[in-house]
């Protein structure tokens, strides 16, 4: 029989384009492990809030240092063939997906040293292979070697309104207007962080998603999965 080989897919681009979405399906589709490291950064985010490391839109680095290596970041099967996100221990899947807890990530993820301990993370879980991981640095510095790199966008309008969508049938009281404004500066926070901005690697592929479904998303990710894999076996 035949032994398929392992790889890491690395996911990578702008917020709210999709990018989960595609991972998760992908990740189940090929039984690999699905590994949202956007989830990390809103964790110390989140705990950041908890613990009122933020005071007047400031963090303090002095104590988020000394906390930092204290937290435990997990991804845990949820029952229904997906992981959520615990911190410590406790499931923080809910509350981690507001637009608050998404603006404190996006200020967090530019501090070099939670940016080190967090790849460091990510590295070692996907130690392994067999793992898709999204964010914005997964083929660039956490799996510069990653065997399939894919960097999605979409244009921040349509971006924004998939967002919109989303956070209305969960009951949250937004305007599109403010999401279009949370999108464009993470955005802009991205791409010019000194550490580690948002990029494409060079050997990615690009993948544009503005008019593309669900189904037609998994279907050229599953290809360009596949035809990785060929071209591995072929060596
Ligand atoms: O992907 P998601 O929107 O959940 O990520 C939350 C924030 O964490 C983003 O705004 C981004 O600034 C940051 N992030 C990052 N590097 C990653 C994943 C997320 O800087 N690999």
């Amino acid at each position: 029989m035949e032994i398929v080989p392992k790889i890491i897919v690395a996911i990578d681009g702008y917020s709210s384009c999709g990018k989960s979405t595609m991972a998760k399906a992908l990740a189940k589709t090929i039984g690999y492990l699905y590994i949202d490291s956007g989830a990390m950064y809103r964790a110390v985010g989140l705990f950041c809030m908890h613990h009122r490391l933020i005071i007047e839109n400031q963090i303090d680095l002095v104590r988020l240092k000394e906390f930092l290596p204290t937290l435990r970041i997990e991804f845990n099967p949820n029952g229904q063939g997906e992981s959520d996100t615990y911190l410590n221990g406790v499931n923080i899947e809910k509350s981690i997906r507001t637009l608050e807890v998404a603006h404190v990530a996006s200020q967090i993820s530019t501090i070099p040293f939670v940016r080190e301990t967090m790849v460091t993370l990510q590295q070692q879980m996907g130690f392994s292979k067999g793992v898709v991981m999204d964010g914005r640095d997964i083929g660039t510095d956490v799996f510069p070697k990653a065997e399939l790199k894919i960097f999605v966008t979409a244009s921040p309008e349509i971006r924004a309104e998939r967002r919109f969508q989303e956070m209305k049938t969960n009951g949250e009281s937004i305007t599109y207007e403010e999401v279009l404004a949370n999108v464009k500066e993470r955005d802009e926070r991205d791409t010019s962080r000194a550490t580690s901005p948002l990029h494409k690697a060079e050997d990615a592929l690009i993948l544009d998603n503005s008019y593309l479904s669900i189904e037609e998303q998994l279907t050229w990710l599953l290809n360009a999965f596949q035809e990785t894999i060929y071209k591995i076996q072929l060596k």
